[in-house]
């Protein structure tokens, strides 16, 4: 057994987004650009209602995948092709862009506290021009494993050593979504394939790994191994991210992530000219 080692570790950036959506970024940042086959995680958590209030109205995505975790409080999204939804509290939504989608993601609230993430995973080339297509499940469709030491462990995505298995299926990365809490004290440990690439977003206390800290808001990359072992050293919130590495060439300009400059140029024209 050989326990993955914090490679990298970063603090959250403070930004905003959308029409002026406060939040923090722990992935897609000048200090930690993307971590293949992950492009973007942003930490949103507020109970001011100017904070989030305006959400994010119409804006295209081509060429990757936008998953929106909920842990409190409600977002309604329309696309334009008729489809919306509401994901709410506990709730997931993994949307394929794929060949193109133009949404609105609004809040369903004018008070109270919003709370979740949004993670952009990338498609290999394959699959860039793809339909678009959602996976929507509400929290009651979300496995909770409890285990020893008052650790639970919600399985969005991918199957735990204990047989918990998570609602969404997707074979392009063989995702792995685990939102963890671990009370002071506790540890987390699960085998990983050794050929996935993951990391650890930290949105509540601190944890250890390794002999190295990270505390919220904060996120750690970690090394190779086969096994994911985190000491909670406060009340800790986590979530444990992994999927195959894509390892294709990333050319990203917004909400457009392709393989090459000319498809960049295609989506930009496409999206001008209607064709989304
Ligand atoms: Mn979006």
């Amino acid at each position: 057994m050989t326990v993955r080692p914090i490679a990298k570790a970063v603090k959250g950036m403070p930004t905003s987004d959308g029409a002026g959506v406060r939040l923090t970024r722990l992935l897609g940042t000048p200090e930690a650009q993307n971590f293949d086959p992950f492009l973007m995680l942003d930490h949103f958590d507020s109970a001011e209602a100017s904070d989030y209030i305006a959400g994010f109205p119409d804006h295209p995505h081509r060429g990757f995948e936008t998953v929106t975790y909920m842990l409190e409080g409600k977002m309604r999204h329309r696309d334009n092709t008729g489809r919306e939804g509401l994901i709410e509290t506990g709730g997931i939504q993994w949307m394929r862009a794929g060949r193109g989608i133009i949404h609105s993601e609004l809040p369903e609230q004018t008070e109270g506290r919003m709370r979740g993430f949004q993670l952009w995973v990338n498609l290999p080339s394959r699959l860039k021009m793809s339909e678009p297509g959602y996976q929507e499940f509400d929290a009651d469709k979300i496995p909770v494993e409890t285990r020893e030491g008052g650790v639970t462990v919600k399985v969005v995505t991918g199957k735990t050593a204990r047989g918990a298995r998570g609602p969404v299926e997707d074979s392009a990365i063989d995702p792995i979504y685990f939102d963890v809490t671990a009370p002071a004290g506790a540890v987390f440990e699960e085998p990983l394939s050794a050929d996935h690439a993951a990391m650890i977003a930290i949105y509540e206390g601190e944890v250890k790994v390794e002999g190295r800290t990270v505390a919220a808001l904060g996120a750690a990359f970690l090394g190779f191994g086969d096994t994911v072992r985190i000491e909670a050293t406060r009340d800790a919130r986590f979530l444990l991210l992994a999927g195959k590495p894509i390892r294709e060439p990333v050319v990203q300009y917004g909400p457009f992530v392709m393989n090459t400059r000319e498809e960049i140029i295609q989506a930009v024209n496409d999206f001008q000219a209607g064709r989304f």
